[in-house]
C-alpha cells in the first residue's frame, strides 16, 4: 500500500491516492483488469502479487488504496455492494451469543440485515439512541462486540457525537463502526475520532453518478483489516474491475461535488423552513437541528440529504412526491442528480411495526449539484 498521499490535502488524494499511472503504458488512469487469473513465471511466481480477482484485482486495489487513503485508514476493502461489506464485517467480528448496538434512525437493509439475518445466527441486538452516548451506554451489555453509528441518519438526519460513543464503545471494549455514507470522507472522518471501522456504501456519494453499486471497509487496524481481507476472500462478495473503475472516477470530483451539494441543501433547507405547508425540516446545518453543535463540530459541511414533515399526513407527503419534474422519484441517493422519496413507503418499508418506523407525513430528498434555483422552484410547486 503507498502511503505518498497521505499528508496531502484531501481533494489532492482524492485524484492521486491509488491512481499510479499504468507500468506498462503509463496511462495515467488505471486500466480496468477485466480478467479472472493471471500467468504465474513459474509455479507461485506471481507478478504484483496477484493470482485470481477474487483475492485481488489491480483495478480494485486501486480503489481500495484510495479508500483508504481518503478516510485516513490503514486498510480499505472494495465489495459488491454497502450490504455486502456489511456483512463481511458483522461475520468477521461476530460469532453466537454475542451482542450489537444498533441505532434507532438506521438504514433500512441495516436494520433487516441485523434483524432477519444475522439474528439467526445467534447475535443478539438492541437498539439505542445513538445521538445519546448515555443511551448507547445503557445499551451496552458484557457480550456486546459492536457499536453501530449512521450519522447523519437515514433519512431522520440525527447525529451522533462519534468521538463522545467512541469513549464508550471503548471503555466497554466493543468496536465502533461508523457509517460514513451520508457524509463521506469529505466531510466526516470517523477514524480520527475514534472509530475502528468505517462502512460505506459506494452506490451513493462515492461513486456519485448513480451508475453503479459498490460496498466498502476501511479500518486503520491492522489486525482488524487482516481480518476483513480474509473474510473478504473467503466469502467473495468482491467489487468487480468496473464498478471499481467506475467508483474510482466518481470519487476525483467528490470533494467539488460534496461542496455543491451542501450548498444547495442548505438553500433547500432554508426554503423549506419558510414553507406554509411544511411541518417540520430535518437537516443538520439548521441552528435549530437538535445536532447541529455536533456536527458543526465534526463535519465539514452539512451534506446533501434533507428530510421534511408535510402538513395533511401521509397523503400529502405522497403526493409531494408525486407531483416534482426536476427531483426524480427514486430510491437511492448521493448522485449528481436530485431525487425525491417517500420513505415509509420505498426505502424504510423494512422497518415498518418496528422501533425504527418513520414518520408517515415524512419526504426525503437526495439534493443534486442542478442550479439551487431551479430546485427550489420545483419544490415550491410539489408542495402548491
Ligand atoms: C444505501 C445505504 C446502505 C446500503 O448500501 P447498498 O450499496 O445499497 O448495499 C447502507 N447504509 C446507508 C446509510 C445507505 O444509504
Amino acid at each position: 500500500m503507498s502511503h505518498e498521499h497521505l499528508d496531502k490535502s484531501f481533494e489532492t488524494i482524492a485524484i492521486h491516492a491509488g491512481n499510479t499511472a499504468d507500468p506498462l503504458t503509463g496511462a495515467v488512469v488505471p486500466p480496468i483488469y477485466q480478467v479472472s487469473t493471471y500467468k504465474q513465471d513459474g509455479v507461485g511466481g506471481l507478478r504484483g502479487g496477484y493470482e485470481y480477482s477474487r483475492s485481488a484485482n489491480p483495478t480494485r486495489t486501486a480503489l481500495e488504496e484510495n479508500l483508504a487513503a481518503l478516510e485516513g485508514g490503514r486498510r480499505g476493502l472494495a465489495f459488491a455492494s454497502g450490504l455486502a461489506a456489511e456483512d463481511c464485517l458483522l461475520r468477521a467480528l461476530l460469532a453466537p451469543g454475542d451482542h450489537v448496538v444498533i441505532p434507532n434512525d438506521a438504514y433500512g437493509g441495516t436494520f433487516r440485515l441485523f434483524a432477519k439475518v444475522v439474528s439467526r445466527w445467534g447475535v443478539e441486538w438492541s437498539v439505542a439512541d445513538t445521538s445519546d452516548p448515555a443511551s448507547v451506554r445503557d445499551a451496552i451489555t458484557d457480550r456486546t462486540k459492536v457499536v453501530w453509528v449512521e450519522t447523519p441518519s437515514n433519512p431522520l438526519l440525527g447525529i451522533t457525537d462519534i468521538a463522545a460513543v467512541a469513549e464508550v464503545a471503548s471503555a466497554a471494549g466493543a468496536k465502533l463502526v461508523v457509517d460514513n455514507t451520508f457524509a463521506s470522507p469529505y466531510l466526516q472522518q470517523p477514524l480520527s475520532l475514534g472509530a475502528d471501522i468505517v462502512v460505506h456504501s459506494l452506490t451513493k456519494y462515492m461513486g456519485g453518478h448513480s451508475d453503479v453499486v459498490g460496498g466498502a471497509l476501511i479500518t486503520n487496524s491492522a489486525e482488524i483489516g487482516e481480518e476483513l481481507a480474509y473474510h473478504q476472500n473467503a466469502m467473495g462478495a468482491v467489487a468487480g474491475p468496473f464498478d471499481s473503475w467506475l467508483v474510482l472516477r466518481g470519487i476525483k470530483t467528490l470533494p467539488v461535488r460534496m461542496d455543491r451539494h451542501s450548498e444547495n441543501a442548505g438553500k433547500v433547507a432554508e426554503m423549506l423552513t419558510r414553507h406554509a405547508k411544511v411541518t417540520q425540516v430535518l437537516y443538520p446545518g439548521l441552528p435549530e437541528h437538535p445536532g447541529h453543535d455536533v456536527a458543526a463540530k465534526q463535519m465539514r459541511a452539512f451534506g446533501g440529504m434533507v428530510s421534511f414533515r408535510v402538513e395533511g399526513g401521509e397523503q400529502a407527503a405522497v403526493e409531494v412526491c408525486n407531483r416534482t419534474k426536476l427531483f426524480t422519484l427514486g430510491e437511492s441517493l448521493g448522485g449528481v442528480e436530485s431525487l425525491i422519496e417517500h420513505p415509509g413507503r420505498m426505502t424504510h418499508a423494512s422497518v415498518a411495526g418496528s422501533a425504527l418506523e418513520v414518520p408517515a407525513d415524512l419526504v426525503r430528498v437526495s439534493v443534486g449539484i442542478e442550479n439551487a434555483d431551479d430546485l427550489l422552484a420545483d419544490l415550491r410547486q410539489a408542495l402548491g
